[in-house]
């Protein structure tokens, strides 16, 4: 049958048609990525689009908001159960949009923000001086040891106790280790400082068990609900219920317009997933694949930053190769394995070009693989650094990357 979409628009249903089969045939290495449900797509692509929401549940500045607000509240009250957490607030369009409401919620223009090197994990909301937080707010960096690749939280509190920052921020996008939130509890009162936790690329994580929780600990932790989480493309807020009211001020009408409330049901539909004992299940999948693709990774001959991970991603030196990060994820793609590029410690080429690859294996743990499937994606990889201009070593490559995706297709009814 041809779609409302084929019909209206047939160029753009082409690019879904084709972006479908991309996700369904080659490899995704992306660690924020994750394929989402059936469920989780059919909330967002609902007539709940059309409903203008400004305000919170009961508190609209429009009519004809009963039933959406049920949504809402539902996933309100869902994430608070999933995480333990006193408040939560679901209407943040991104994880860039809770950073940027919880700086707006705590912070004044000019105010003392520490957070994680940028080149060494850190998010561009912890501060780059080309996002906002970097223009709006007076940030300073901590890193990871040199030796051992990890945080250190001794020179953590020396700086933030010289610093004396007024929010301190614990979190990052390319880090592989396991955070220690009580340590940073324990930093941020020492130096009175606000707790943010950052926690968008593990909060699935958190939530199936598989990573100690921030929420005892922070006094404000920042999720997107699209990586680990495996919601739709949109973020959220844990808080205490001190800063309730300060959060949701932020939001709305601090930072945002109306509410996506497809998106917020669409959370809603993710957060009563991750619930379940199968999402506990998954979550304890995707850092044993982690594992699993960081050791064989080892045996190819990759060395491993940090030398291996305890989350679902890792990052590997590429130096053993004599590639760079931006030649490597070019091959990769090529050969049907979709990862990024990423620096490494004291990285020796530019940020567009790098000597490191991000891994993360959140979406191959969904479309089924395990540690058997980890060793062949590992041999692939292997391959293609070893003969990156190589054609047919390539397209050799792609053929066993298609092969292993007839198995674990994603979407094998879209
Ligand atoms: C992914 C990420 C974000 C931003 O999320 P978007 O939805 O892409 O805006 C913010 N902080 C951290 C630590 C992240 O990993």
């Amino acid at each position: 049958m041809t779609s409302a979409l084929e019909i209206a628009d047939p160029e753009i249903a082409d690019v879904i048609r084709r972006e479908v089969e991309r996700q369904n045939t080659t490899i995704q290495l992306i660690a924020s990525e994750n394929f989402t449900s059936l469920a989780v797509i059919e909330a967002q692509g609902s007539v709940l689009t059309n409903k203008y929401a400004e305000g919170y549940p009961s508190k609209r500045y429009y009519g004809g908001n009963s039933v959406v607000d049920e949504a809402e509240e539902l996933a309100r009250r869902r994430a608070c159960d999933l995480f333990g957490a006193d408040h939560a607030n679901v209407q943040p369009h991104s994880g860039a949009n809770a950073n940027m409401a919880t700086y707006l919620a705590i912070l004044d223009p000019g105010d003392k923000v520490m957070g994680m090197r940028l080149d060494q994990g850190g998010h561009l909301t912890h501060g780059s001086p080309v996002n906002f937080s970097g223009r709006l707010y007076d940030f300073v960096a901590y890193g990871v040891d040199a030796g051992t690749e990890m945080l250190d939280y001794e020179e953590i509190r020396a700086t933030a106790l010289r610093e004396k920052p007024r929010l301190l921020i614990a979190g990052a996008t390319a880090y592989s280790r396991v955070i220690d939130f009580e340590a940073f509890r324990s930093i941020a009162d020492e130096c009175g400082a606000i707790l943010m936790v950052g926690a968008a690329h593990i909060a699935g994580l958190i939530a199936g068990g598989a990573h100690p929780s921030p929420v005892p600990f922070a006094d404000v932790v920042t999720l997107t609900t699209h990586k680990t989480l495996r919601g739709p493309r949109a973020g959220a807020i844990l808080c205490r219920e001190e800063l309730a009211a300060a959060i949701d001020k932020a939001v709305f009408p601090g930072l945002q317009g109306g509410p996506l409330m497809h998106a917020i049901a669409a959370k809603a539909v993710a957060f009563r997933e991750a619930q379940s004992e199968a999402f506990g299940r998954y979550a304890s999948d995707i850092v044993t694949n982690a594992r699993a693709l960081a050791a064989a990774l080892t045996a190819e001959g990759f060395r491993g930053v940090s030398g291996g991970t305890d989350n679902h991603l890792m990052l590997v030196d590429l130096r053993p190769f004599g590639v760079t990060g931006k030649v490597a994820q070019e091959a990769l793609d090529a050969a049907g394995v979709t990862c990024n590029k990423n620096a490494i410690l004291n990285d020796p080429e530019k940020p567009f070009v790098t000597s490191g690859l991000r891994l993360g294996t959140a979406a191959v743990t969904t479309a089924g693989m395990g540690a058997d499937e980890m060793v062949e994606i590992a041999a692939m990889i292997g391959t293609v650094m070893r003969n990156p201009e190589d054609q047919a070593a390539c397209s050799d490559v792609r053929e066993r990357a298609i092969r292993l995706c007839s198995k674990f297709t994603p979407y094998p009814d879209l």
